[in-house]
C-alpha cells in the first residue's frame, strides 16, 4: 500500500470515484478515505466474527500502548462494536520509562477518550514496587524481554479480574510475519502455533486473545490511525534493541512485497489456515495445563514465569497481589459507573 502524493493525487477511488488517498496493490484497489477505512474495518470485523466476539454482552479488553497500532485497533473496534452491544474497555500499562511513558499514557487516554471508551490505567512501578528496568537488571535479562513478560502477565490478569471475554492486542500483519519468520528460523514451531488471529480461553486461567489487526499491515494501520484522527505517539520505546531480527525480516518482506504484491497477505492467510497444523506438529494440545500455585493463573510449571521472576528479583511472588489490586480497581470502577 502506498500514500498518494503530488501528481498522483488525481487518482480516483475504485469504488466511488472520489479522490483516492491510498493504493492497495495486492487488492488492485485505489481507495478514498471512507472506503479505505471500511476496507480496514472489514478485516478487523472478520477476526472478531470468526472468534465469536461479536455477540451482545461480550466484553473486550483492548490493550492500548499509545502507539499507532493500538490506536488504529481501538478506533476500528469502537466503530465495529457500536451497533452490536459489545462492550470495549481500554487498558494502558504505565511502564515507567520517563517522558516516553508519560506521553504514551497521554496518547492512550486520548485515544480512548475520543472513542468514548473507558480507560483503565495501571502504573507498573506502583504495583510492583520497583521500576521495570530494576527488575530486568536484577534478573540479568534485557529490559525488553522482562517488560514483555510483565505486560503479558498483567494484561491477562486484568482481563480475568475485569471479567473480560477477550483481550485485543494491537499486533499488525507485519509484526506477526516478522515474529513467525524469526520463530521459524529458530525452529520454534510451538511459538508459531500461538500466533493465530485468536486464541481460545483456558477456563478461568487465561482469557481468549484477539489480534484484530492480523491482516492489517503496518502502513495500513498508520494510515487508518491518521485518517480516523485517532491520537497516537510517534516515538519508539527507548529500550527497543537497535537491530532486532524482526526489523530485518520486515525490511526483507517489504522489498519482496514491492516486487511481488500479495506475498504478505498470502503468508498471513496461509499462516491462519495452518495454525492447527502447527499446533499438531508442536504437540500443543497434549501440553499439561497447570495453575500457578502462587497466583492461580495459567502456568507451564508449578509457578508461573511472572511469579518466579518477581520472587527472584523482588523477594516475593507478586501475581496474587497484582490480581487483588486490579480487582479493587475494577470494583471502584463498577461503583463509579452505577
Ligand atoms: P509491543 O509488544 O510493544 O509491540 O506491543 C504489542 C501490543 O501489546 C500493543 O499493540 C498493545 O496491544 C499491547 N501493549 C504494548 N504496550 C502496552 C502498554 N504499555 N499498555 C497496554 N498495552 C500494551
Ligand atoms: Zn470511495
Ligand atoms: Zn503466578
Amino acid at each position: 500500500m502506498s500514500h498518494f502524493t503530488g501528481r498522483r493525487a488525481a487518482a480516483k477511488c475504485s469504488i466511488c470515484g472520489a479522490p483516492a488517498v491510498a493504493r492497495v496493490p495486492y487488492a488492485r484497489l485505489t481507495l478514498c478515505s471512507r472506503h479505505f477505512m471500511e476496507f480496514i474495518e472489514r478485516k478487523v470485523e472478520r477476526v472478531l466474527r470468526r472468534a465469536g466476539a461479536l455477540r451482545r454482552g461480550a466484553r473486550l479488553l483492548a490493550a492500548v500502548s499509545g502507539g499507532k497500532d493500538s490506536a488504529a485497533m481501538l478506533t476500528a473496534l469502537a466503530r465495529i462494536t457500536k451497533s452490536n452491544g459489545v462492550e470495549v474497555v481500554g487498558l494502558h500499562l504505565v511502564l515507567g520509562f520517563g517522558p516516553y511513558s508519560r506521553k504514551s499514557r497521554e496518547a492512550a487516554e486520548e485515544a480512548c477518550r475520543v472513542n468514548n471508551i473507558p480507560c483503565i490505567v495501571l502504573d507498573l512501578e506502583e504495583v510492583l514496587g520497583a521500576p521495570v528496568q530494576a527488575i530486568a537488571r536484577r534478573a540479568r535479562r534485557p529490559v525488553c524481554s522482562v517488560c514483555g513478560l510483565i505486560k503479558r502477565y498483567v494484561i491477562n490478569a486484568a482481563a480475568v479480574e475485569l471479567g473480560a471475554d477477550y483481550v485485543a492486542m494491537g499486533h499488525n500483519a507485519d509484526d506477526i510475519i516478522a515474529y513467525t519468520v524469526k520463530m521459524f528460523l529458530n525452529q520454534d514451531l510451538a511459538a508459531i502455533a500461538k500466533l493465530g488471529p485468536s486464541t481460545e480461553s483456558i477456563d478461568s486461567l487465561a482469557v481468549a486473545r484477539l489480534r484484530p489487526l492480523y491482516e492489517v499491515t503496518e502502513k495500513e494501520s498508520l494510515l487508518y490511525a491518521i485518517l480516523s484522527s485517532t491520537p497516537f505517539l510517534h516515538e519508539e520505546c527507548p529500550f527497543r534493541p537497535v537491530t532486532p531480527i524482526e526489523e530485518r525480516v520486515k525490511e526483507f518482506m517489504n522489498r519482496v512485497e514491492e516486487e511481488h504484491p500479495g506475498m504478505k497477505i498470502n503468508y498471513i492467510r496461509r499462516l491462519e489456515s495452518n495454525i492447527e497444523l502447527y499446533k499438531k506438529i508442536a504437540g500443543i494440545e497434549d501440553w499439561d495445563i497447570q495453575q500457578c500455585q502462587s497466583c492461580g493463573l495459567l502456568s507451564a510449571g508449578n509457578e508461573c514465569s511472572f511469579c518466579r521472576l518477581t520472587r527472584r528479583t523482588l523477594g516475593e511472588a507478586k501475581g496474587a497481589y497484582i490480581r487483588r489490586v486490579i480487582r479493587e480497581l475494577a470494583a471502584g470502577l463498577a461503583t463509579r459507573n452505577s
